[in-house]
């Protein structure tokens, strides 16, 4: 298993630890404590680091993230394992579980605001610093899987969002990019050191026979169904594949399990390890 813990990281461990949905591409979520407000004219002191530890595992810790991140002198702390969820960004009932999405659901808060002050100089966005320490994070990230792609493009101060992007892409997102939130940080961001082209995803991980089947609703389900389309099992559906499972899901798998030969309870509909594997590979 990669580090737990980011090698050099000053740990403050909350406890409180919850796995993440595991059965998502793993990522990396990336904020700003935006703690204070600077203008070009009149900008303001950076917020001292161990004020936001004192925050983080204090009065703010129901919104703790993984790590917090000086990008001026790449000092870190860190509060969660890599393999729980963190709690920095909004999660409504219903819908995705955005604290958890992931094999791994990184969230790194930034400690910066547009125009803080360091040293006599003012810094409009988190590109504009000297971006300390962030290769040691993204190596981490990259150990855990993330690659190094921004699945909804290099954040912007006018963030858009897409549940699906979300859903089946893993990578890097700013906060202003997931789902149920309407937060805008953390604008743009350094570019990422080149590293080569991303690892190329092999096929998603099953997630379980009990994913599919009456009454279901989730993104497994969206995921097969638009797979069957693409390989040419998909006219049992009329409108095309959705996250709720139907009848017509039922019949395409079925077709897809007989065009491998099966039949009897092999060709059920309902698919197993095989089915899936056979499916995306
Ligand atoms: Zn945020």
């Amino acid at each position: 298993m990669p580090d737990l813990w980011l090698p050099g990281a000053e740990r403050h461990p909350l406890g409180d630890t919850a796995p993440t949905d595991a059965q998502y591409a793993p990522r990396v979520i990336w904020h700003i404590t935006w703690d204070k407000n600077g203008t070009a004219a009149k900008p303001a002191n950076l917020v001292p680091f161990d004020q936001l530890v004192r925050y983080f595992t204090g009065g703010g810790r129901g919104a703790a993230p993984h790590l917090l991140w000086d990008p001026f002198t790449g000092r870190t702390a860190q509060f969660y394992p890599a393999n729980s969820r963190s709690k920095s960004v909004v999660d409504t009932a219903g819908g995705t579980r955005t604290n958890r999405t992931g094999r791994v659901c990184l969230q790194v808060e930034t400690l910066f605001f547009p125009y803080c002050q360091v040293n006599g100089k003012s810094y409009a966005t988190v590109r504009d610093t000297p971006a300390k320490g962030l290769a040691k994070i993204l190596a981490w990230a990259r150990s855990w899987g993330v690659p190094d792609a921004w699945p909804m493009g290099a954040p912007t101060w006018s963030p858009n969002r897409s549940e699906h992007a979300w859903e089946t892409a893993g990578g890097h997102y700013g906060h202003g990019q997931v789902p149920e939130n309407q937060h805008t940080d953390p604008g743009p961001m350094p570019k990422w050191p080149t590293t080569g082209p991303a690892p190329k995803p092999g096929p998603p991980p099953f997630p379980g026979c009990s994913a599919f089947g009456p009454g279901k609703s989730n993104a497994s389900i969206l995921l097969l169904g638009q797979q069957l389309v693409r390989r040419g099992f998909g006219e049992h559906y009329r409108v095309g594949p959705s996250r709720d499972w139907g009848e017509a899901d039922r019949q395409n798998v079925a077709d897809f399990q007989r065009a491998q030969g099966w039949s009897g309870s092999d060709a059920d509909g309902y698919p197993g390890p095989e089915t899936w594997r056979r499916l995306f590979t």
